[in-house]
């Protein structure tokens, strides 16, 4: 082996040396290693070597191909190679070369391991090398590495823009800068309708809940209120749903006993009455059901006035799905549980 040649790993080569014929290339970093490999091998694991070698070089000496790879450390290129014949590479040296060895299997369009040095790389992020590495990762076209740096950036931004990447980018990379900003802004208004969208499926959810109590309330009873024609039980436990059904009650309590009543302007008597004109609008029942006034708030909606507000129609098919989905989670979870009756005053 002539000076400044790097020795394949046997253990990687091993099982491939005896079916190969002798070297037919000669890989050259920029230290002047020249690393000894086959054509077919390279060709077959990467389409931009292959294209090289199909073309003829003025390097060339005699039937020895010359490819070069500069501006690499010798030993990523090794593994580099290694990794051509083998398809294996070891953690210890994905972790030391896994930015070279990122560019190069990029640029040779070598995409398992390229996979592999994106995943290394982002458990080696930090405060300070995160700036850097997203711009390695843009660079090679690394969408999963990018997006673990945007993260990270948004996630520590006041650790990160202390860091001399951060101020290397903003003199040097403004348009990386914004873009980077404008992520970190919708990434906020991302998480602000997350939360207002959780907030509105609780209260759906609660809704519905509130419905199941209502109905139970009136058909069978539960542990202070229940249908005049059933004898009330004594020591009945409570329901499943009473953190809201105690709410009702208390509210149907004082539904039957205000003086002021809903056109009196009690609020509370209000929500009452809208609670029992949701049911009425959810409710399949025809002749047989046991909420009070819901047969005449059905009469009431086929006439028009409340059956044609789209807002009220909206509710009513989001207290639907809610419904329908909070089925599924008891199906699935015997305790799903969604409390918090006081929030309901929020509709
Ligand atoms: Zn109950
Ligand atoms: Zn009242
Ligand atoms: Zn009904």
């Amino acid at each position: 082996m002539a000076e400044g040649e790097l020795c394949i790993e046997p253990a990687a080569q091993k099982p491939l040396i005896g079916e190969l014929p002798p070297p037919d290339v000669m890989i050259v970093t920029s230290g002047g290693s020249r690393i000894p490999a086959h054509g077919s091998v390279l060709g077959k694991m990467s389409p931009v070597l292959d294209g090289i070698l199909d073309k003829p070089c003025k390097q060339d000496t005699g039937s020895e191909r010359l490819i070069l790879i500069p501006g690499v450390p010798c030993e990523a290129v090794a593994v580099f190679v290694r990794f051509l014949y083998s398809n294996r590479c070891a953690e210890k040296d994905i972790e030391k070369y896994g930015v070279h060895l990122l560019a190069l299997s990029h640029a040779y369009m070598v995409p398992n391991l390229k996979q592999r040095c994106a995943r290394a790389l982002t458990n080696q992020l930090t405060f300070d090398n995160v700036v850097d590495k997203l711009k390695l990762a843009r660079l090679c076209d690394a969408p999963y590495l990018s997006l673990k740096c945007m993260k990270l950036i948004v996630k520590h931004f006041k650790e990160v823009e202390k860091t001399e990447g951060w101020m290397f980018l903003q003199c040097h990379d403004p348009w990386l800068e914004l873009e980077i900003l404008q992520f970190m802004d919708e990434t906020a208004t991302r998480k602000r309708r997350v939360r207002k969208l959780r907030k509105a499926q609780s209260m759906y959810l609660q809704l519905s809940e509130a419905m199941d109590c209502l109905e139970h309330i009136c058909t069978e009873g539960c542990t202070t209120v229940g249908p005049h024609h059933v004898e009330p039980k004594r020591n009945k436990a409570p329901c499943s749903k009473f953190s809201t059904c105690q709410g009702l009650q208390l509210l149907i309590r004082h539904f039957a006993q205000c003086k002021k009543r809903v056109n009196g302007g009690c609020l509370r008597c209000k929500r009452m009455w809208q609670l029992l004109q949701l049911h009425s609008s959810i409710c399949d029942r025809i002749d047989d059901c046991q909420v009070p006034l819901c047969r005449q708030f059905k009469q009431k909606a086929q006439q028009g006035k409340q059956q044609g507000d789209p807002k009220w129609k909206l509710l009513v098919e989001k207290v639907l799905a809610a419904k329908a989905m909070s089925a599924l989670l008891l199906s699935k979870k015997p305790s799903a549980k969604v409390s918090g009756w006081r929030d309901m005053r929020q509709w």
